[in-house]
């Protein structure tokens, strides 16, 4: 069985600078980690392959220092990494990043599945699997919990929306986003880190099959995000005190003034 996790390297804290032109996160020298939910993507791909043989591939969109989350999938698990990179895939929104990543498994090969996290910890739009499964016609399985089966060329598994679970059934090859109670992710292997027998490879725009610039980056991105700013707090705040009768009958006429009651 063949499989491919998407994995994405996220910024290690909150504290991260904004491009103010185009809006978009400056990655370069920030201090980064691979996206806790991917983490559940490699180990339930990890699991497959260890239940039904065949290769693992980790991919990953991002600037050149997004191999160490490769890295750290091989360690998890994985036999390749490839880095889809090149300077014209910078500031892509959600449908650019789809649609890059999508011609990357064209290139590749699409696999018998493809997994990937929920959402992730930046852009947190949880958005990219399902359009990726778009762009390559593959049924989507979003907030997948638990894998059911899989025979005869079909899959089921179970997922959670709002407070129901649904079981579905699909022909492979299908795209599943992989939620945080599907499993519990294993820790790094130190053997696989010492013996490392692979190398990341590089997927750049001549090596996909459109090569129309306009397709990928910010001019493939009909989003543009304008600007990010925590929310103002200008709240007139006031301190009501007293005895209780005291507060509570100026708490009412707060609502009362202000026409909630
Ligand atoms: P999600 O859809 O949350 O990720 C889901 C899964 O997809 C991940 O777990 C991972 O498995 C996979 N995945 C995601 N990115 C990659 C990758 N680069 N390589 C491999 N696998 C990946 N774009 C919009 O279109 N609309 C917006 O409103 C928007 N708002 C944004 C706000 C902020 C603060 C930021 C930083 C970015 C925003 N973007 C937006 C850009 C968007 O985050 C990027 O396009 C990003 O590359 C993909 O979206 P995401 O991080 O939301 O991924």
């Amino acid at each position: 069985m063949n499989i491919i996790v998407c994995i994405k390297q996220v910024p290690a804290s909150q504290k991260v600078d904004i491009d103010p032109i185009n809006g978009t996160l400056k990655r370069a020298g920030t201090e980064t980690k691979l996206n806790p939910y991917d983490l559940f993507a490699i180990e339930t791909a990890v699991k497959l392959k260890e239940e039904y043989g065949g290769t693992l591939t980790a991919i990953t969109m991002g600037p050149p220092q997004a191999e160490n989350a490769l890295l750290e999938a091989c360690y998890l698990g994985c036999d390749r990494g490839f880095l889809i990179t090149d300077k014209a895939f910078g500031g892509a929104d959600v449908l650019a990043t789809s649609y890059t990543i999508a011609q990357a498994i064209r290139t590749i090969g699409i696999p018998d599945i493809i997994i990937t996290g929920k959402q992730t910890t930046d852009g947190d739009t949880a958005q990219v699997g399902a359009e990726i499964s778009e762009w390559l016609t593959l049924p989507y399985f979003g907030n997948v919990r638990k894998i059911i089966t899989i025979a005869k060329g079909k899959i089921t598994a179970s997922c959670s929306i709002d407070n129901l679970i649904y079981e579905y059934e699909a022909s492979l090859p299908v795209l599943m986003a992989i939620d945080a109670e599907a499993c519990t992710p294993r820790l790094p292997s130190f053997s696989r880190k010492k013996n490392l027998s692979f190398k990341i490879e590089k997927l750049t725009l001549c090596c996909l099959e459109d090569q129309n610039k306009s397709h990928y980056g910010l001019d493939g991105s009909p989003t543009q995000v304008r600007r990010i700013f925590p929310p103002s707090s200008d709240k007139n705040r006031r301190i009501i005190e007293g005895s209780s009768q005291e507060c509570t009958d100026a708490f009412y006429s707060v609502l009362h003034s202000g026409k909630f009651i």
